[in-house]
């Protein structure tokens, strides 16, 4: 019941990723970046193991790494220069060696990901190079995704909405949250992916309103009118992630009510999403639509984030975000209410901005004649 395996990111697609960096040095008056996020060195790379660092230079790339790595290397990115560093020294002076042999005399460094002791190593050991804090750089890259990372990003979806069918069948009014969860995790595997992109999250009743509740080994289904699942798919480094609410018990006119609100002010937004249009103004929509209904204040968090490589990535989208969404972006669109003592409805979706205006790539259904299990 697998699909076909999506095709993998060539080594010349990620050439190609390092050329458009390149010319974001150059713009940046920089001769090189060193890349330090795991998920940037992999973006940039192909390589998936940990503890290494890229430089990119404007016409080059080297990837410091270690022993334990050289056989991964080989086979991830043979298009690549690797240094491997000797097992008596630490990684960061020895890429400040690299850095020194290949000329470089201002070097970019990933601000938000550098520890301040390695940049204090690297400035100890780079006298007479400038190091230039930037953000973002590969990150905005990463927020417009390939044909290659859609094709990955549609595979995590599809194992966790196989995952999610299998669990919604079985679910019996004894089962706790945390059988519930565990379940989930197992069915995700069994569908394909390395594993859940966060810890499923299994909210009954109350629970529900709590956004980022630990499903606990105490409480059953049956004790509740209605159960929140949040849960993603790892597959081939790429997440997926979805909200749904299954009513196990009596559809009361309250909950008949809260959901429509979070439906709608969700198939708003989804709508409003286009290139051009700002990750705030989307959320605005299905802010609005929501303080319109009086539940203003029960919607504490962001309208959705970008997903990828990562669970959270760029575009935020939140209340007053400049980012301008453009084609090739993918984000979640999961606005809530939550009831304090009642709890809460979240409906969450992945949605592909496309050239004419967006793609939702998800297909659990979320109507409310659907969430009765
Ligand atoms: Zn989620
Ligand atoms: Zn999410």
């Amino acid at each position: 019941m697998t699909d076909a395996t999506p095709p993998p990111v060539p080594p010349a697609r990620r050439a190609r990723r390092r050329e458009k960096l390149a010319r974001g040095l150059r713009s940046a008056g920089l001769d090189a970046l060193l890349v330090v996020a795991v998920p940037n060195v992999s973006y940039l790379s192909g390589f998936t193991g940990d503890s290494s660092h890229l430089i990119v230079l404007r016409d080059r790339a080297v990837l410091v790494s270690d022993g334990r790595y050289e056989e991964q290397l080989r086979a991830e990115c043979p298009d690549l220069e690797v240094v491997i560093r000797p097992v008596d020294r630490l990684l960061v002076p020895v890429v400040a060696e690299t850095v020194r042999a290949l000329g470089v005399k201002r070097l970019g460094v990933e601000a938000a990901h550098l520890s301040l002791s390695d940049a204090e190593t690297l400035r100890g050991a780079l006298a007479t190079v400038g190091l230039i804090g930037v953000e973002g750089l590969v990150e905005s890259l990463r927020a417009v995704k390939d044909r290659y990372e859609l094709g990955l990003i549609r595979a995590s979806i599809a194992m966790a909405e196989r995952a999610f069918t299998m669990l919604r069948a079985g679910l019996r009014p004894d089962d706790t949250e945390k059988d519930i969860a565990d379940d989930l995790e197992g069915f995700l595997r069994r569908c394909g992916a390395t594993g859940a992109s966060f810890p499923p999250i299994v909210g009954v009743g109350p629970n529900a309103a709590l956004p980022h509740y630990r499903p606990s080994a105490g409480v059953r289904l049956g004790a509740g009118e209605f159960v929140l699942i949040d849960w993603g798919a790892t597959g081939h480094g790429y997440q997926s992630d979805l909200t749904r609410v299954v009513a196990t018990g009596k559809v009361t006119t309250k909950f008949e009510a809260v959901y429509r609100c979070v439906l709608a002010a969700q198939e708003r937004a989804i709508a409003a999403i286009r290139p051009g249009a700002t990750a705030g103004e989307v959320d605005a929509v299905a802010r609005g639509w929501i303080a319109d209904a009086g539940y203003g204040r029960f919607f504490g968090h962001g309208l959705g984030h970008g997903l990828g490589l990562e669970i959270h990535e760029a575009p935020r989208m939140r209340p007053g975000a400049e980012g301008v969404l453009s084609p090739g972006m993918v984000v979640t669109v999961e606005p809530g209410i939550y009831l304090p003592g009642w709890g809460g409805v979240r409906i969450e979706d992945d949605v592909l901005v496309t050239p004419e205006g967006c793609e939702i790539l998800t297909h659990v259904p979320r109507s409310l004649e659907t969430v009765r299990l």
